[in-house]
């Protein structure tokens, strides 16, 4: 590859505390009509002051301290200051002369196993209000509408270093980071409602000339999938561009979801433009060793040392371990089914496999299911049995997942147990060496393969439900001339 990818990602986390940033306003606005969830101090009336959530500082302490950041227990918060009609203060305050935390890192399994990717800084900020404009296909409004209730939602800005190598990595970190938030319950990490947000600043080099090309920030990426498209389209515009001998823009430029192309936005404002100085209404942050220690205490165990102990008590390889891991609540229900049943590397592969397909296409999470333990312990007893095959197991599973119904009860009333009469599979492959008396032939002739035939012909016959094993050993048996 002569040309190399450098990535870095500024990326916003709405904290899901009880409250906004600076005042008694509920913080989860998502679903209320506009403009119902604000006071006069996220509006910016004269006079109001803000006063700090104490709810909002250690979930950023916690979240800082799952990336392996270091504490700064001094932080203050800056104005940065800007005009937007959705900025009713015409500032936003932000954290930038003395962020609460610094220095970080997450590991991710990048393109050529498993990296590290610095984080710069983690500082606090509130979020600003929405526009609707004209021609909007909710309000279909012919003016602009402002709703504020986002004005005042806390968030935290993770910045990291550009060690990203592709749009690939890009989208494992922020799945990654989803997890980790998740896992400490500081955000519902969710993209789709704008809980998870990510601009990306891209360059390209040149391996074989070392040049660099202009960084280009791509602003509004809201899903996985577009993170990894959006920045595979940039790359491939700025390596059109090197290509040609010429250098793209140095702008910020939008991710358009139904061109699937990015434009234009503006040239990239340098941070000076935004004159910060620090917020005079309120005091720097003090905190203390034992405050963090206290914090510290409160983190879960997270997906990487969860994975490692998966492979160590389950006996799992890394790459189930990491899947089953990448979500607590997948992970809790694995551990609790092992619990239950034991045979965790059997078990490993249905969630693997049947489990997270059917969550998949669903889109759901582990814990919105009627699924329990107990199904896998019934679904297990019946294939100890031998009263139904592997197939017919996973045959019935998504009726399982979809109903609650016990498998047991699915076979019952469905008919499902398996065959394991031997004089009536007998009987079947009997008929059919009678009916085709040149395969039993090829068989004799040492074609072996052709014992698929019977094989399927009893399993047709018999839907599916006659014993694999014992078809295998009746049919070896006859052919071979009894
Ligand atoms: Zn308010």
């Amino acid at each position: 590859m002569r040309y190399r990818c450098v990535i870095g990602l500024e990326i916003h986390v709405q904290l899901s505390t009880k409250t906004k940033a600076f005042c008694s306003c509920p913080a989860d606005v998502f679903d209320l009509p506009p403009n119902t969830a604000i006071c006069p101090v996220c509006t910016g009336q004269p006079g109001a002051l803000p006063v700090p959530s104490e709810e909002m500082i250690r979930y950023a302490v916690k979240a800082a301290l799952a990336l392996n950041c270091r504490i700064n227990l001094y932080s203050r918060f800056d104005r940065k200051n800007y005009f937007y009609p959705d900025l009713p203060k015409g500032y936003q305050i932000s954290q930038y002369f003395y962020p609460i935390a610094t220095g970080g890192y997450l590991e991710i399994d990048g393109d050529e196993g498993r990296k590290k990717v610095r984080i710069r800084r983690l500082h606090i900020e509130e979020d600003a209000g929405k526009l609707m404009h004209e021609g909007d296909s909710i309000t279909k409004a012919t003016y602009t509408l402002v709703d504020m209730n986002r004005c005042g939602v806390p968030l935290i800005e993770i910045v990291t270093e550009p060690d990203i190598s592709s749009p690939r990595e890009a989208r494992v970190f922020m799945e990654k980071l989803r997890s980790i938030v998740r896992y400490i319950g500081v955000s519902s990490g969710d993209m789709e409602k704008g809980a998870l947000r990510c601009d990306a600043n891209i360059s390209v080099v040149d391996t074989q000339t070392g040049r660099q090309s202009n960084r280009v920030e791509v602003k509004n990426i809201n899903s996985f999938k577009f993170v990894e498209r959006a920045l595979e389209y940039e790359f491939n515009r700025i390596v059109e561009a090197l290509e040609r001998g010429e250098d793209v823009e140095r702008e910020t430029r939008g991710w358009d979801m139904s061109t699937k192309t990015t434009v234009s936005m503006r040239g990239k404002e340098e941070e000076s433009d935004y004159r910060y100085f620090p917020e005079p209404d309120i005091p720097p942050i003090v905190l203390t060793e034992e405050y963090v220690e206290n914090v510290k205490k409160e983190i879960p165990e997270l997906p990487d040392e969860k994975a490692l102990r998966f492979v160590r008590e389950y006996g799992l390889p890394e790459y189930d371990a990491r899947v089953l891991t990448a979500s607590r609540e997948l992970a809790d229900f694995y551990e609790e089914c092992v619990r239950a049943v034991g045979r965790p590397k059997e078990l490993s592969n249905w969630i693997m496999t049947e489990v997270l397909r059917e969550l998949n296409e669903r889109n759901l999470e582990i814990t919105q299911t009627k699924l329990t333990p107990q199904h896998f312990a019934d679904l297990f007893k019946l294939m100890d049995e031998g009263k139904i095959s592997i197939k017919i197991a996973k045959d019935i599973f998504p009726e399982v997942f979809e109903t609650g119904k016990m498998p047991s009860q699915i076979v019952r009333e469905k008919g499902l147990e398996q065959i394991s009469d031997e004089k009536l599979i007998e009987e079947i492959v009997r008929k059919a060496m009678a009916e085709n008396p040149d395969a039993v032939q090829q068989y004799r002739d040492g074609k072996k393969k052709v014992m698929g035939f019977f094989v399927g012909y009893v399993m047709r016959e018999t839907k599916g439900k006659a014993n694999p094993e014992l078809v295998n050993k009746i049919a070896q048996k006859l052919l071979e001339g009894d």
